[in-house]
């Protein structure tokens, strides 16, 4: 039994993760959480909400799950969100011919086209692990779950593939909730959909998992001078570099630097401050919820791996014993794709006005119509004319007077008709103006967590065995049960007394416990099994002083305090 062997064995035991549906066989890449398992899953949530929404002041916006084609199409999903399959000719059963030829060959498939992995199986003759059968030929398989809106399939839909789109969506009500002031934000957690074509990876590749994503609306400008990095700039941190990670000479453990964010921006190592300052984040998080700061890094994507809208890209990494170093967070900068594309598919204008510093002079031409003249061609459509003229930007504005001059006319299309401008319809200055801001498309930086992977690594690392005893060292701020009470014999009064503690810590917002079955040790261990961190014993001093024994899960110390002070002392401890 290796180590994660061992923790899915307790996990199932303990109600913390369960196959689902295993009545019926179970399927790959679904995962229940059980009775402690949805408590630890919410206080790992909990707590990112602490850190994005208390402390970095995002809010939280809730929008559905299935999602209709245009979107999706849109934000280039419908085309790029995809893996490379193959088939087997015999058994029929798919593969990811990415994974099947790199369990063969010692070679990285990374960003290789259908092409080219097609000719790495000829070549090295790789064949189905399940019947020795030959593939068929490479193709894509997109991988979102598809759906369809009402009856008859009408309108094409698909399970959402990343909470983040329904923020770019609603891109225009969250700024007239900023008010139009950047930099502003906004952060989603639920469910998304990943229909991976041969899941073998345990609760690392879920079909369906929840992702807490952030997405952080900024002027690209300020990218490099980021206000809040300050606040960070010597933190130092484990960095495996794109540049680091593609030099043959570096020895793997030579490829990981530790540095400042300072270092890291200033040596261009991490593309900007506020990408730099949303990594420090997810540190601080990640430390919070229990990570073991030794199995944790940041390692950049390389430019082939990187998304289809990513400028600049970086996980958290953290290191599980069976599947080594696996992708937990993304902290990446999509500029202006996502806007933009949503922009020229809706036709709506997801541009916000940011004033300048200070008023700015410039020269730009104004505009005079020749109304009478004007009137007569375009009849009622001159005022359409008109308003449209008035929208131009400059370098639409100095394009058109071009036009004029050279060719003498212009052809202006709108969204009501095409207008053929010729140079006797109006004359144009150039005068000076007083601009006060502009129109921008904000960039966005994107904080992505997978929230029940970090859930995993959450229980990994904390999963000790001693010689008599196994512990899950949860952090207090995720540890399911907060409080064990234990009577210690089931007499004299020591169940009742018992029974009012859990209770009374319950009513105080802490999950205890009440057990009274087995000796004391026993219950200590169960307790200590799924992480709690206090235990507290009724015993026959009780009965003469109203003390009671706490014992501490990690140090196993025990000392006594008095009963009417448990419930200050576990709330100040937590
Ligand atoms: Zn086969």
């Amino acid at each position: 039994m290796d180590k994660y062997d061992k923790i899915i064995d307790l996990t199932k035991r303990r109600g913390f993760l369960w196959n689902s549906f295993e009545i019926y066989g179970g399927i790959a890449g679904f995962f229940d959480y059980g009775p402690l398992g949805a408590i630890l899953k919410n206080n790992v949530i909990n707590t990112w909400r602490k850190h994005y929404i208390v402390n970095e002041g995002f809010y939280e916006i809730d929008s559905p799950t299935v999602t209709p084609y245009e979107v999706l199409k849109a934000s280039g999903h419908v085309e790029n969100f995809t893996d490379p399959l193959v088939e087997c000719k015999d058994c029929l059963e798919s593969f990811r011919a990415d994974h099947i030829i790199e369990e063969n060959i010692d070679v990285d498939t990374e960003g290789k086209t259908l092409q080219e992995l097609q000719e790495m199986i000829e070549k090295n003759n790789i064949r189905c692990p399940k019947c020795g059968g030959e593939f068929k030929d490479v193709s894509t398989f997109n991988l979102m779950f598809a759906t369809s809106i009402g009856p008859g399939g009408k309108r094409a839909a698909f399970m959402r593939p990343e909470t983040a789109q329904g923020i770019f969506i609603q891109f225009k009500r969250i700024s007239q909730f900023f008010r139009n002031k950047l930099p502003y934000g906004a952060v989603q957690i639920g469910k998304a959909y990943r229909n991976e074509i041969s899941p073998r990876q345990g609760v690392i590749r879920l079909r369906e998992f929840t992702q807490a994503e952030g997405e952080f609306f900024i002027d690209s400008r300020k990218k490099e001078n980021f206000e809040k990095f300050e606040s960070v700039k010597d933190m130092v941190l484990p960095l495996l570099s794109g540049k680091n990670q593609e030099n043959e000479s570096l020895s793997a453990e030579e490829k990981i630097v530790r540095m400042s964010l300072s270092d890291a921006v200033k040596n261009g190592i991490i593309a900007h401050e506020a990408i730099a300052y949303y990594i420090a984040v997810t540190k601080k998080f990640l430390m919070e919820i229990g990570i073991d700061e030794s199995k944790l890094r940041f390692r950049q994507h390389l430019p082939n791996e990187m998304a289809h809208y990513a400028a600049d890209c970086w996980d958290a990494e953290l290191y599980t014993d069976r599947y080594g170093w696996i992708e937990c967070v993304g902290v990446a900068d999509r500029t202006n794709y996502d806007l933009l594309a949503h922009m020229k598919n809706s036709g709506d204008d997801l541009s916000v006005f940011v004033e300048l510093d200070e008023d700015k002079e410039v020269e730009a031409y104004e505009i005079e119509l020749n109304y009478k003249l004007v009137g007569r061609t375009f009849k009622g459509d001159a005022k359409v004319l008109e308003e449209s003229l008035k929208e131009l930007d400059d370098k639409k504005m100095e394009e058109l007077v071009e036009a004029l001059e050279t060719e003498g006319k212009y052809v202006l299309k709108t969204c009501k008709r095409d207008f053929e401008i010729l140079k006797e319809y109006l004359t144009a200055k150039k005068v000076k103006k007083i601009v006060k801001g502009e129109k921008i498309i904000p960039h966005v930086i994107e904080p992505s967590y997978g929230i029940d992977r970090i859930t995993y690594c959450v229980m990994e690392h904390a999963f000790k065995e001693d010689e008599d005893r196994t512990v899950m060292g949860f952090s207090n701020a995720v540890s399911p049960i907060k409080v064990g009470v234990f009577p210690l014999v089931n007499k004299e009064g020591m169940p009742e007394i018992a029974m009012d503690l859990k209770n009374k810590l319950r009513e105080n917002g802490l999950i205890a416990e009440y057990d009274d079955s087995g000796a004391i040790g026993r219950r200590y261990m169960r307790m200590d099994e799924v992480g709690t961190p206090f235990c507290i014993t009724i015993d026959g001093e009780t009965l003469k002083d109203r003390s009671v024994t706490i014992r501490e899960r990690d140090s196993r110390e025990q000392f006594r305090i008095p009963i009417n002070e448990v419930v200050p002392y576990i709330k100040d401890k937590l």
